[in-house]
């Protein structure tokens, strides 16, 4: 076992730290929520237990279906270890049906379905409150070159063909989410951070009910019961 070490970052809902291996990252998930970039910001008890569960076992999930990713393993009801990339500032989006900022910038009523499931890239940076940017955008911004943006769309497809049926399974609809990817030393790109409520929109099945941090944005449910519901029903059905 590794021996965690000093503070690297703290983010608006997990804390890194180095460990005494080089390749090696301790995580923490905190009880913190935010919206609007952070405008909005309350301490929730047991959120950052519940988001460190879910995401554990969704990403050994995705390790058994052979996508590339971070995750090492769940050390505690609120660490993991991961190993350690540089972060590529883009959180990228696939949607499969039509919700929040998609529904607000185009018009398209919540809840249509997609021809296609889309991928947008918004770039990571809080001073400009993340903007919507294009595949040419990444590429003069230097931020990945054309085989990268290739790859990003395509390891977040297959993401988005597993995450869809596992929460199928859970008789949850998986309506939208963001990954962010990192580099490892050797210059690889792998799927990193989280995989949450906090980052998928997740719709009931047969109500449509929301299960995600869009009952927390729009103060519409409460946090802890829904996230608490989406990891009984993926537990329940094994995944
Ligand atoms: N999302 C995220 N972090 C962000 C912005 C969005 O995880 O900073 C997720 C969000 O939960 C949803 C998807 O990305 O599953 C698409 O979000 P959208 O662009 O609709 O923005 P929102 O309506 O959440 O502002």
């Amino acid at each position: 076992m590794v021996k965690k070490g000093e503070l690297l970052y703290e983010g608006k809902a997990k804390r890194l730290y180095i460990t005494d291996d080089e390749t090696v990252l301790w995580v923490e998930y905190l009880n913190q929520a935010t919206a609007s970039n952070g405008l909005r910001k309350d301490m929730i008890q047991g959120k950052g237990e519940l988001n460190n569960k879910i995401t554990s076992l969704i990403f050994e999930a995705l390790a058994k279906c052979g996508i590339r990713q971070h995750f090492v393993k769940k050390i505690s009801e609120t660490e993991q270890l991961i190993q350690k990339v540089e972060i590529i500032p883009l959180e990228v989006v696939l949607r499969n049906i039509a919700a929040g900022s998609f529904s607000k910038r185009l018009g398209v009523k919540e809840g249509k379905k997609l021809s296609f499931p889309i991928v947008e890239f918004y770039f990571k940076e809080d001073s400009l409150d993340d903007p919507f940017i294009n595949d040419e955008h990444v590429l003069v911004l230097k931020i990945a070159n054309r085989e990268e943006i290739a790859l990003l769309k395509a390891e977040i497809c297959k993401v988005n063909e597993v995450l869809t049926e596992l929460f199928h399974k859970a008789k949850i609809k998986l309506i939208d989410f963001k990954l962010e990817f990192g580099r490892l030393s050797d210059g690889s790109i792998i799927l990193a951070d989280e995989i949450s409520p906090d980052t998928c929109r997740l719709w009931d099945l047969e109500t449509n009910e929301h299960l995600d941090k869009d009952v927390y944005r729009r103060e519409i449910g409460d946090l802890v019961s829904v996230y608490k519901e989406v990891l009984t029903r993926l537990l329940e059905n094994e995944i």
